[in-house]
């Protein structure tokens, strides 16, 4: 059982190379070439992934005067399509799904007819053979025979008696993984995904984002799933199918600015800078849009920046120890190399990956299983993500060495030839996931003890609250606290 929709967070702006297009670059530049000035907005959002969107959205539906601020050149944040050419592709394959039934009908009624229903079809390439996910018996047993699969039954039983008689050790991800499955899957499985996208070894990864993520799923729950096929909604992670957007997932973001825009701005490329504050009050935020510095003042001041730079940006500094905290939350970065391909067709998957050491990019997918919009006739593309840290090595390798590493790999799987490929592009996303490395609570619990001090100050979203939401999680945390403020207001 491989976790979907892997690793995330906040970041900061998105490369602009060549021929890539931010969706609906042309209307914002014209709209923040406009001249900005000290202002105020009622309530300022900062950032406009698809939390404060919806902050926004929702203020902006109930006559609330709103400002967003978004540093990138558009909006959507880790939620964006790219243009590049005549192909559309998202920062790694987003799928919709939610067990929360408001915020369905929400992106239902904002997409109205633009929202496919698309089937998942997962696999997971290792030991050079691909198998099935979620895992179904037949491919598992055969795949990995009977005596691997006799040994993962063996492993499991043997862990659930121990622990009838000792209290499991449960701090890291790789404990909570051999108590719920055994050591044999946890080594098979899990540990060489995990420690590809986190970077750090799974006895140092927190067991808190694993246990909230797959909750409910066990070794039991996953194979009387696989035999008999139990409701994806009992388990989100198992789901077969998802909401799409035919021109990509970035279309909700868009929406979601159109409707506010129809009253309210967003203002795209204006970066905030300082976070002022007075007495545990908000007072006023200061924004950067190119060479212009001003001041905006509100009542109430939203934020889905991630919240270490959230700590950074507040003036006066917070007290050092809370300082200290925010220098030790960590997240982890991504590199997105999209290649463009005069052939028709690779794969008819929605996802693969590959855990694999040896294979130096963590999972791939090809946009047209999602919809046939994403690429031109006759020809398509395939998005791999890499996995690293800001400055590593990989971080620090120049695009060409890049797309010459992807597409060697690609061939080696057998998936392209080299003289297939039209084009390419790579993109680097800063803090693209929250860490949770082992002990991360204790820096956590202590700045949002501090920043729930602050009267008008609300964090939402991934990124903004070091949480490992996924786009319905992001879009609630913005939307209920549009509805607290909605509340203050009347009272
Ligand atoms: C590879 C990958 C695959 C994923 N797949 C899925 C999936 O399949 N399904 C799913 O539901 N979720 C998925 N997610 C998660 C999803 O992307 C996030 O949950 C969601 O986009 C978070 O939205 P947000 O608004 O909370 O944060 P963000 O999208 O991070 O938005 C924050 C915004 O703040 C802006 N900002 C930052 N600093 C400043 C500043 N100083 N001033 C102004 N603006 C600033 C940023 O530019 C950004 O636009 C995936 C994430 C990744 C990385």
């Amino acid at each position: 059982m491989i976790p979907e929709g892997s690793p995330v967070g906040g970041f900061s702006g998105i490369f602009v190379e060549g021929k890539v297009k931010e969706r609906n670059m042309i209307s914002d530049k014209i709209k923040s070439s406009l001249p900005d000035s000290d202002s105020d907005c009622g309530v300022v959002v900062m950032g406009a992934g698809l939390s404060g969107l919806s902050t926004g959205y929702v203020l902006s539906k109930n006559d609330m005067s709103v400002c967003l601020l978004e540093s990138s050149s558009t909006v959507g944040g880790l939620s964006k399509t790219i243009v590049h050419g005549d192909f559309l592709f998202d920062l790694g394959g987003h799928r919709f799904l939610t067990k929360n039934k408001d915020v369905e009908n929400f992106v239902r009624d904002l997409l109205a007819d633009e929202c496919l229903t698309v089937s998942r079809t997962s696999k997971i390439f290792m030991f050079n053979k691909y198998f099935d996910y979620p895992l179904r018996p037949a491919n598992a047993i055969f795949g990995l025979g009977i005596s691997t699969t006799l040994k993962i039954l063996f492993d499991y039983c043997r862990e659930k008696f121990i622990n009838i008689f000792r209290k499991p050790r449960m701090v890291s991800l790789e404990d909570w993984i051999v108590g719920q499955f055994g050591r044999k899957m946890f080594d098979i499985y899990f540990k060489g995904y995990s420690e590809k996208v986190w970077g750090i070894p799974c006895q140092n990864i927190s067991k808190e984002w694993i246990a909230k993520r797959i909750d409910g799923l066990s070794l039991w729950a996953a194979v009387k799933n696989a035999f008999f096929k139990v409701s994806g909604r009992e388990i989100p992670t198992l789901t077969d199918e998802f909401i799409y957007p035919p021109t990509g997932i970035g279309r909700i973001s868009d929406r979601l600015k159109e409707e506010i825009e129809k009253k309210d701005q967003v203002r795209t490329n204006t970066s905030v800078t300082q976070i002022k504050h007075n007495n545990f009050q908000i007072t006023d935020v200061i924004a950067k849009n190119g060479k212009a510095v001003y001041s905006i003042t509100g009542k109430e001041f939203v934020s889905s920046i991630p919240l270490t730079n959230l700590i950074q940006s507040m003036q006066p500094p917070p007290p050092d120890d809370i300082l200290e905290a925010a220098s030790k939350l960590r997240f982890r970065d991504i590199i997105i190399v999209t290649i463009m391909l005069n052939k028709e067709s690779v794969t008819n998957l929605t996802w693969l990956y590959l855990p694999d050491d040896n294979i130096p990019f963590g999972r791939i997918h090809e946009p047209k299983n999602w919809s046939s919009q994403m690429a031109p006739e006759g020809k398509t593309h395939l998005v791999i993500e890499y996995f690293c840290f800001e400055g590593d090595a990989v971080w620090n390798s120049s695009d060409i060495e890049l797309t010459d590493l992807t597409v060697q790999y690609l061939e080696k799987l057998d998936f392209i030839n080299d003289n297939e490929v039209l084009d390419s592009c790579v993109l680097r996303k800063k803090k693209a996931y929250p860490l949770f490395s082992v002990g991360y609570t204790n820096h956590y619990d202590k700045i949002v003890d501090y920043l729930n001090k602050f009267s008008n100050l609300h964090i939402i979203g991934r990124g903004g609250m070091f949480k490992y939401y996924n786009m319905d999680h992001a879009m609630e945390s913005g939307i209920e606290v549009a509805e607290e403020i909605l509340n203050g207001h009347s009272n």
